[in-house]
């Protein structure tokens, strides 16, 4: 689903100023970053595997096996099948506090195969692929909880290290299940990063949102021959989304309706008795998306009214908006800064470029910054990496690894994703992460900070989740 940044303005400006750490590195943050180094050459194989593998929302069967598998080969403590989904799994080395997590993702888009070229060519004709780049976020977030199992394995850092292994980010938010279940609600805190066109501590939020499947049964009956014994379910689903366009004349800017008719009928000659509409409504504030919710329940209920058809609405699910971390931030910028500017080959530019063409934006080729904190740019989208940050302190981290403008969930990512600009972002990530973790561990004040902030920022609102008891619903796709 997701792209990261969005703006919550009452958070961020109440966090100046946004000087960042830069205190010279300690051996241990270079052995760490060594580490992912020392490994890249796997971590590429297993990024390049699941990108090749592209397998959608609860059907990573093969890419979390391959991170389980990798992460088990490796010393943790392997927990797999949590939260009654089979590809959703925890890795986990050392003992004792802090306990620090790190999130990482795997599953793919449908429709959107391609190889790592830069023409649109499918790999597999209408297959799935990794357009939102989960493939380097799984793999790179291993690597860096692998370079500080090795820290921890020394002797150099004390505590726990865990890997969560969160599937279905993009279809029913595998994190707010595992977030229901408790799975976060030891950790001191948590970390993650997300591909993107360009390179950024995240400062900024992203948006609530909820998803919900509204239903309309009717009467089925011949259409020519006795209609008026028909009630269609159909028509329920016409007046109820004409509701829905009618009703965003009268909410916010800042909201968003977005629908799918799941089910409309076969044939035109049977009167539909069966008629399914998948829902998303988004905003940057919670009491937005309730409202709005309310609202789709009344147009739902009005809609079968009128055409004497039975409605039922099921919040199947939906995300809290992301609890930024200035302080979490900073650590994160710092080590970005550290690490230095990412760059790329002329090849590697040119590649890009290419795209940018083929896609009709700028041909600036990548983006080579590393942007400040402040003044993020405020983008659209949600994530259950959302939930997850009610419940645990959660720093995040925007790494490029696709061109400048190119357009998201689309081909290009999945073609920089299979190739060296990919593997170039997945291994910062994993060492960005690695060094900010050992700061997390070296330094009792730095997390100290980012905890108390995180208290602060949630006061006294108990998070709970927009999803039903049990398992999720299995993707059609
Ligand atoms: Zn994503």
């Amino acid at each position: 689903m997701t792209r990261i940044p969005a703006v919550c303005v009452a958070l961020v400006a109440s966090l100046a100023p946004f000087a960042t750490f830069a205190a010279s590195p300690s051996a241990t943050k270079r052995a760490a970053v060594q580490s992912v180094d020392q490994h890249a050459d796997e971590l590429i194989r297993l990024s390049d595997q699941v990108w090749e593998f592209a397998e959608t929302a609860l059907r990573e069967h093969r890419s979390a096996k391959l991170l389980a598998d990798y992460a088990e080969s490796k010393g943790f403590k392997v927990e797999r099948g949590v939260s009654g989904m089979p590809t959703a799994f925890v890795a986990t080395y050392g003992a004792g506090r802090p306990i620090i997590g790190v999130m990482g993702e795997y599953d793919a888009l449908p429709g959107v195969s391609q190889k790592a070229t830069a023409d649109k060519t499918p790999l597999v004709e209408g297959g799935a692929g990794h357009g939102c780049g989960h493939n380097m976020f799984g793999a790179a977030s291993l690597g860096a909880a692998l370079a500080i199992k090795e820290q921890i394995e020394a002797g150099k850092l004390k505590g726990t290290i865990r890997f969560y292994g969160t599937p279905a980010e993009e279809a029913v938010g595998g994190k707010t299940y595992m977030v229901r279940d408790g799975l976060f609600n030891d950790l001191d805190v948590v970390l993650a990063w997300h591909p993107g066109d360009e390179t950024q501590a995240d400062t900024v939020s992203s948006q609530v949102m909820v998803d919900m499947i509204v239903e309309f049964h009717g009467k089925a009956a011949h259409a020519a021959n006795d209609p008026w014994n028909g009630r269609s379910a159909v028509d329920g689903v016409e007046l109820f989304l004409h509701g829905v366009n009618l009703m965003r004349e009268h909410i916010k800017p800042t909201s968003r309706l977005h629908y799918t008719i799941v089910s409309g009928g076969d044939v035109p000659n049977v009167i539909p008795e069966y008629g399914k509409v998948w829902i998303w409504a988004r905003d940057w504030e919670r009491a937005e998306v309730d409202g709005l919710l309310a609202r789709i329940r009344k147009l739902a209920e009005g809609a079968a009214t009128m055409t004497e058809t039975s409605s039922k609405l099921t919040v199947q699910g939906g995300s809290w908006e992301l609890l930024t971390n200035l302080a979490g931030a900073r650590l994160l910028q710092g080590n970005l800064e550290w690490l230095g500017a990412p760059s790329y080959t002329t090849d590697e530019d040119d590649f890009a470029k290419r795209i940018q063409r083929a896609t009709q934006v700028p041909e600036a080729g990548m983006d080579k910054a590393i942007k400040p904190l402040e003044n993020q740019e405020m983008e659209g989208g949600s994530t259950d990496v959302g939930d997850v940050s009610w419940v645990a302190p959660t720093l995040h981290v925007t790494v490029a690894t696709s061109p400048k403008d190119a357009p998201w969930h689309a081909w290009p990512v999945v073609a920089t994703g299979g190739m060296s600009i990919g593997h170039k972002g997945m291994l910062r990530a994993a060492k960005t992460l690695a060094a900010t973790m050992v700061d997390l561990y070296e330094r009792p004040a730095a997390l100290k900070e980012v905890r108390a902030e995180f208290e602060k920022k949630k006061g006294d609102i108990v998070y709970k989740a927009y999803i039903p008891d049990g398992p999720p619903p299995i993707p059609a796709k």
